[in-house]
């Protein structure tokens, strides 16, 4: 049988990894020694399962998307992560981590942001815990972002501007990186996603793997078995796909579809497809599929959705792409935005952008009509409004 689990060495066949500078050894050889048996002890999880709960208000629901499933001809349930405290899963990982840090003695949590979900998410457990919190996050970002940058602030977390490269998540997470280098032993880096050095990308699979933990205790009270023929989830580092697919990863019974973003097309020089255009490099402390020229150098990524807009992909998804036990489907901007625009007007549920791009592999998709399809509606809309508002007549006064 092949293995998607990590390995000793952190890696997930030829991908994964902890490629760090000198300066980073102690701290994250630290964290490799303990963080397992820290997530696997009984005060971890009783606090960790007791926040869940009566913080984030897990367990989500597994909704049976009826007018959908009518349309897609099988049943689709939507996993609901949208209606997690702070509108998405990213709230799993920070809640875990932030114990963990916690626990290893440190005082103050560093953290990366894209469109500002992954900041505010840390800001909240931040605020939550008395933590000390900065958190770094692109120009170019911070000034399309700013509601949740007032979040950031309101939560008392100090916002930092970064003004190297394209000024977005990929430059946000080197000046973090940078961060770290200077307190490492103080100093929490949260990372937001599947990615990074080991251990890293186990560590918030394990933490987010909570979310497949559900479906299958759901699954069984609702179908009488407690697995689906398909799982959905979209792609930017991997987090809310791996929390999706964790207790299936070696139940061949189950497909697993991974949908990333396509931009304007794969082949218009403007996707974050990183799985179909990426090559082997390491970026952000490991071994994975990335976009990059021939020289090697990161190509900017491109995507309607600012969670889907990173050239890398987590380590444990290039290796389940690369050994064929996932199928990874582009989705384009228009293709996410229709679909976003379709769960809304059918299931009364505003997606958002980044979900969009996994509802819209429902189409690229050919199921049975017996088919039991669970796709993880990572988060919700409320902060793709504006972009949903310009994009709404071109989408809905058709037909
Ligand atoms: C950040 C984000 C994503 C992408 O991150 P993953 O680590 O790939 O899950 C997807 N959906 C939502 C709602 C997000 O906020």
């Amino acid at each position: 049988m092949k293995c998607y689990h990590v390995n000793e060495q952190g890696y997930y066949g030829e991908f994964g990894g902890a490629f760090v500078p000198e300066i980073l050894h102690k701290a994250v050889a630290e964290l490799q020694q303990q963080y397992l048996r820290i997530i696997e002890s009984e005060p971890f999880q009783q606090t960790f399962r007791q926040l869940l709960r009566d913080y984030v208000g897990r367990p989500s629901p597994l909704y049976l998307a009826n007018r959908l499933s009518e349309k897609y001809g099988c049943k689709i349930y939507l996993k609901r992560e949208d209606l997690n405290h702070t509108g998405a899963h990213k709230i799993n990982n920070t809640i875990g981590q932030i114990l963990i840090a916690r626990e290893m003695g440190k005082q103050r949590i560093i953290a990366e942001t894209g469109a500002g979900q992954h900041g505010v998410a840390t800001a909240t457990v931040c605020a939550l815990m008395n933590m000390e919190c900065v958190v770094y996050m692109g120009k170019t970002d911070v000034e399309r972002q700013q509601p949740n940058v007032r979040k950031m602030q309101m939560l008392g977390a100090t916002v930092v501007p970064v003004t190297s490269g394209n000024m977005t998540l990929k430059d946000a997470t080197n000046e973090a990186i940078r961060d770290w280098c200077s307190h490492p032993a103080d100093t929490y880096y949260i990372i937001g996603s599947t990615v990074g050095p080991h251990p890293y990308p186990d560590m918030v699979a394990r933490l987010q793997s909570v979310i497949s933990e559900e479906i299958r205790q759901q699954l069984q009270e609702k179908e009488q078995r407690d697995y689906p023929d398909y799982l959905l989830a979209c792609v930017g580092g991997g987090s809310n796909a791996a929390g999706t697919i964790y207790h299936y990863l070696d139940d061949e019974r189950v497909k697993i579809v991974l949908a990333e973003a396509g931009g304007k097309g794969i082949d218009s020089g403007e996707s974050a497809a990183t799985i179909q255009l990426g090559k082997s490099g390491i970026l952000h402390g490991s071994r994975s599929l990335v976009m990059q020229n021939e020289d090697g150098q990161i190509e900017e990524p491109y995507s309607i959705s600012a969670g889907l807009d990173y050239p890398g992909i987590g380590p444990m998804h290039a290796h389940l792409a690369r050994t064929g036990r996932a199928t990874v489907l582009a989705v384009t901007d228009d293709e996410a935005l229709r679909a976003a625009f379709e769960l809304t007007s059918m299931e009364g549920i505003i997606p958002a952008l980044e979900s969009a791009h996994a509802l819209g592999a429902l189409a690229k998709v050919r199921f049975d009509p017996g088919d039991v399809v669970v796709l993880n509606l990572s988060g919700r809309g409320d902060k793709d409004m504006e972009t949903y508002l310009r994009e709404i007549e071109r989408f809905t006064n058709k037909d």
